[in-house]
């Protein structure tokens, strides 16, 4: 692309800060970076028309885990990496909030639920037995006393058919994720932050004095330092970071009459998760159908998960409800062995915030101001 002399000074000179990818991290490390020295000459460059990864294709769940995730944590992290997750999450959702206000980003806490079919009575007995001390721990997060609860005696209300229990968090919210990040980008333009469009970044290279990003529109952009905020994308530019992408298949039904649904709901592990959208219902999930598929960053639908979603559709959420599908999607998250972000120096002058997992609604406005703070010792 040939730029004119004025496109050059104007848009592309003197920058300070390059970010790379314009999701909720990338755009909370813009907001903190204006926030904390606003004369800093901050630019987004975003690949996509719109945001192409997560931040504007998640389902809006505003939550910490459920009992069965922080059980499954928990056999995998110590108690006091779980914790600390759970504390990020909460404050992270605490400072989305604060920075665009709950009207704005149609924040709701309407409560979440999960899910056991008969056949997973024994987790739903493993959850039970430790509520007391998962609301114990919760406590010292949240400063609410029972987070969790039995909620059994809404199963016939919600309507669900195939459902043997039910577990409430009462913390759980839900929000408009396109409002969320529609709203963020104007914040961040309203401070002075460039966010371009329609450019991809093919190669970060060290200099001196600062970065040369390499682009594929051919535009050679310079900055002092550079954040990588590409999650699920994170290996094409730094492949040595440990990211591995994970596909997210979504659909939503047209608006169903007297919808009885809610709040936020998952089952079977977290792989599957559906909520309310007004009188419609955003069902996802499906990704442990066939991992292999899912580990791309290509978006795409596939027969075999939609059509999973549908049948438990059919059989266990809407049972005795006539639906039609209106739209499908996906969207690619960045996940790993490990449920922890990569918030770290890649070089002298490029660092890196990736790797959210299915928590970036969560915690990407703080990983997003991590991210920025290493951004400003390096400057
Ligand atoms: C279907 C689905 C449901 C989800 N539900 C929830 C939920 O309910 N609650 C929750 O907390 N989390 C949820 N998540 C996860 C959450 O959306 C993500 O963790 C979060 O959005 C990640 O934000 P991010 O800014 O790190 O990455 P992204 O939003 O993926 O942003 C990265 C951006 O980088 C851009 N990019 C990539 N490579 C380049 C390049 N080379 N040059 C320029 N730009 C580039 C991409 O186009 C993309 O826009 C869900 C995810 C999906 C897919």
């Amino acid at each position: 692309m040939q730029l004119s002399y004025w496109e050059k000074d104007t848009y592309f000179s003197n920058i300070d800060v390059l970010i790379i990818g314009s999701g909720i991290v990338g755009l909370n490390a813009a907001l903190h970076l204006k926030t904390q020295q606003p004369k800093l000459k901050v630019v987004v460059l975003e690949r996509g028309l719109l945001p192409t990864g997560a931040s504007s294709k998640n389902a809006g769940f505003a939550c910490f885990g459920s009992p069965s995730e922080l059980l499954d944590d928990l056999s995998r992290h110590t108690e006091e990496e779980v914790f600390a997750l759970v504390e990020r999450r909460w404050k992270g959702l605490q400072r989305l909030r604060q920075n665009l206000g709950d009207a704005t980003i149609d924040y709701h806490r309407w409560g979440g639920y999960e899910l056991f079919e008969q056949s997973q009575e024994p987790l739903y007995e493993e959850c039970l037995d430790r509520l007391p001390y998962l609301n114990r721990q919760l406590q010292q997060v949240t400063g609410e006393q029972e987070v969790f609860r039995q909620a059994d005696h809404k199963i016939s209300q919600f309507g669900f058919r195939n459902v043997a229990h039910l577990l409430e968090s009462t913390a759980e919210g839900q929000i408009d994720t396109g409002k969320m990040i529609l709203a963020l980008t104007q914040k961040v333009q309203s401070l002075g932050v460039l966010v371009l469009n329609g450019l991809e970044v093919l190669e970060l290279q060290e200099e001196d004095k600062g970065i040369t990003a390499a682009t594929a529109q051919g535009i050679a952009i310079h900055a002092r330092a550079a954040l990588v905020a590409t999650n699920g994308f994170a290996q094409q530019l730094l492949p040595q970071v440990q990211v591995i992408p994970a596909r997210a298949q979504v659909l939503i039904t047209e608006p169903i009459p007297n919808l009885k649904l809610k709040g936020t709901f998952h089952f079977d592990h977290g792989y599957y998760y559906f909520r309310n959208i007004g009188n419609r219902i955003l069902f996802g999930g499906g990704r442990n159908l066939d991992f292999k598929t899912e580990e791309t960053t290509a978006l795409g639908l596939t027969e075999l998960v939609q059509h999973r979603l549908e049948q438990l559709l059919r059989e266990v959420i809407l049972p005795d409800t006539p639906f039609e599908v209106a739209h499908r999607w996906s969207g690619i998250m960045g996940v790993g062995t490990a449920k922890t972000t990569i918030v770290q120096p890649v070089s002298e002058h490029v660092f890196c915030a990736v790797r959210m997992g299915g928590m970036g609604v969560a915690i990407g406005s703080l990983v997003g101001e991590e991210g920025a703070d290493l951004v400003l010792k390096a400057l």
